[in-house]
Formats: C-alpha cells, structure tokens, sequence
C-alpha cells in the first residue's frame, strides 16, 4: 500500500514511521509513505499556505490552491506511472473520482475511525491523507476534492498529522505479512466485533497471581473456549453495546444468558 500524507509538518512523521510493525511494514515492502510538504505548493515567494477566513473570526484557514496544486500533482503522477494522458480537466475530475485512491481528510467533524473502518481502508492499493492545522481547511477542499472525512474521537487536536500517524497504524497492522508471528490482527479487540479476553505470559505463578489452569493444560479446544467465554465476558462487562451488533453462536448466546443470570 502506498500512502500520501500531505501535511505542513512533515518532520513530525519519521520518529513514528521509522520504529518497529511500520518500519517493518516498508522493509517488507507492503507500506511505502510519502511524506509531502503543502508549503511546497504554495505559489509565490513566501509560500503562503494559510489566511484569516473571510467573514472575521480567530485563527487562520488552510488555502485551498496548494493543497488542490498537491493532491492534483498526486494524481497526475500516479495517472502518468499508468501512462494515462489526461486530456482535459472534465476528464482529471473523472480520474479524481474513479481512481481507487480514498482522498481522506483529517477533521473532528470526520466518521469516527474504527477497526470497520482500517479494515475497508486495508483494501486500497493507495491512500491520501489530508493533515489540517489551524482552524482547519477551505470549505472548497472538504467539497471538491476529499472523498472522506475521518475523526479519530470527539476532541480536538491542533492538527491532523496524530490522527494520520493513528489511521497509518492501524491500517499498516492489517496488511498482509505485516504482524507475522508478533499478533494475530484477527483475533484483536473489535476484529470480531467483540474485546478480546485476557492474556497471560511467563512466569505461571506471580507473586500470589497464578495463570489460569486451562492457559496450561495443552487442551487446544478447552483454551479457544476459555478464550471465547473470557472475550465474551469482557465484552459484556465493558461494551455491552457491541454484542448487539456481534456475531454469535449457540454456545455465546448460553454463555451470555448464564453470566447475566449469576449478575441478576
Ligand atoms: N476548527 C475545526 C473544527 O472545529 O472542526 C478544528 C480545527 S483543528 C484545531 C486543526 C486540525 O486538526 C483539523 O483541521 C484536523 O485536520 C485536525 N484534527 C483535530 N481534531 C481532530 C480529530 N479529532 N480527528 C481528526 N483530525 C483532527
């Protein structure tokens, strides 16, 4: 997968992306990162990426020509690496539009992010994220040019390269080969729409804390059950909401039944 991040700071990304599952993730060659500067884009001398917004009001607005000049120089690209010539803008609206490349801006008004969400994005050759900053972008770029617009929680941050580095991570994890024997991404919290159950790892016996005797036993069946009911128990616990959307069986459903009925 590759991934553009357009952004006024790209020098925050590097320390993140060059660590561990995402530096892996590139050596393996299944995560490429373009880092891109919006500066870069701006025309004239002072490269001037952001003005007061019109109608008053604090804080300064993303301009929308650099960041169409980017997105757009983006396309071409990619459009000339499939030697595609464009041959008028009706026609680069329509690769705008048809191209399997998600234009996705970083805004607290965005869907909120989720696993449902990193999975479907893991299915894209290709990704563009869009980093705000100040009080955001010309309302222009939200309308003309991004095709999604993702929130990664309901605060605000003062910019978007957080929430692109979380969206970079949590979809990296998801591609194929990526995790190998460090994590089974199918089995994580929300995967299968449930919390994942408690873990255990040497030494057996902590201080007066000892690993469930089941984790021990060798019994491959008896510890995917254990593991189900303490998925489900959990979940029950602390997101009651997702088992309304889960997918159970016979045996989760008499499980559920039995531990609210030892809660009643
Ligand atoms: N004035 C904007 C509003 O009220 O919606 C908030 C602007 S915020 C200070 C600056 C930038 O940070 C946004 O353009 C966006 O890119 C990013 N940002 C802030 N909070 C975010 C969130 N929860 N999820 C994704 N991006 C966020």
């Amino acid at each position: 997968m590759r991934i553009d991040i357009l952004t006024l700071f790209p020098g925050m990304f590097p320390g993140y992306l060059n660590e561990s599952i995402l530096q892996k993730a590139q050596d393996l060659g299944q995560l490429e990162v373009h880092l891109h500067n919006i500066r870069d884009f701006a025309a004239g001398k002072h490269h001037v990426t952001d003005e007061p917004p019109f109608g008053g009001g604090g804080g300064m607005l993303l301009k929308p020509e650099p960041i169409f000049d980017a997105v757009e120089s983006l396309i071409l690209r990619q459009a000339q690496d499939k030697v595609f010539n464009l041959q008028s803008s009706e026609e680069k609206d329509q690769r705008l539009k048809i191209e399997d490349m998600p234009i996705i801006l970083l805004t607290p008004q965005g869907r909120p992010f989720s696993q449902t969400i990193a999975q479907e994005l893991s299915q894209h050759e290709r990704l563009v994220l869009l980093c705000g900053r100040y009080e955001g972008v010309d309302e222009r770029v939200r309308q003309h040019l991004v095709t999604d617009e993702i929130s990664i929680g309901d605060y605000v941050l003062t910019g978007g390269e957080l929430a692109a580095m979380v969206i970079v991570d949590a979809v990296t994890r998801l591609l194929p080969g990526v995790l190998g024997a460090e994590g089974a991404a199918e089995t994580d919290s929300h995967a299968t729409g449930l919390l994942e159950g408690p873990h255990y790892t040497k030494p057996a016996q902590f201080r007066e804390w000892t690993v469930p005797e089941v984790l021990r036993s060798g019994h491959a069946a008896n510890i995917a059950r254990w593991r189900r009911e303490e998925s489900l128990r959990r979940t029950w616990q602390r997101r009651p909401d997702l088992l309304l959307t889960a997918e159970l069986d016979e045996a989760d459903r008499w499980f559920l039944g039995k531990l609210a009925g030892e809660n009643s």
